[in-house]
């Protein structure tokens, strides 16, 4: 699993260059670039931060995921994965954050 950046979709606003705690995404012409993709160790922050969608995990089809897709729909209380799969089915999982940790 790694993450794939369209940068169609970037407004170049830089918040995932921000968040990314491995220093890996930067700006190239005002577009998310990420350095290496093997570097990622998949954290996740660079996609709940994108705020355009423009940043997804792929479901590597080697790995059984047929090169379906992974976003994230953040807000103030709920964090929604949007798994976009390639027979074209979509699943959504929302976590109600203000209890993520309640277990
Ligand atoms: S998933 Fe995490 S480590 Fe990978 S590019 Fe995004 S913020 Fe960086
Ligand atoms: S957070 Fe999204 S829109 Fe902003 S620079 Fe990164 S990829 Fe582009």
């Amino acid at each position: 699993m790694s993450i794939r950046i369209e940068q169609n979709n970037c407004i170049g606003c830089g918040r995932c260059t921000d968040v990314c705690p491995g220093n890996l995404l930067y700006l190239r012409d005002h577009k998310a670039t990420i350095r290496d993709a093997r570097d990622c160790w998949g954290c996740t922050a660079c996609v709940k931060e994108c705020p355009k969608n423009a940043i997804f995990f792929t479901l590597e089809a080697t790995l059984g995921g047929a090169g379906g897709r992974i976003y994230a729909h953040d807000s103030a209380d709920t964090l929604t994965w949007e798994l976009a799969l390639a027979d074209g089915e979509t699943q959504r999982i929302t976590v109600n954050k203000r209890q993520a940790n309640a277990y």
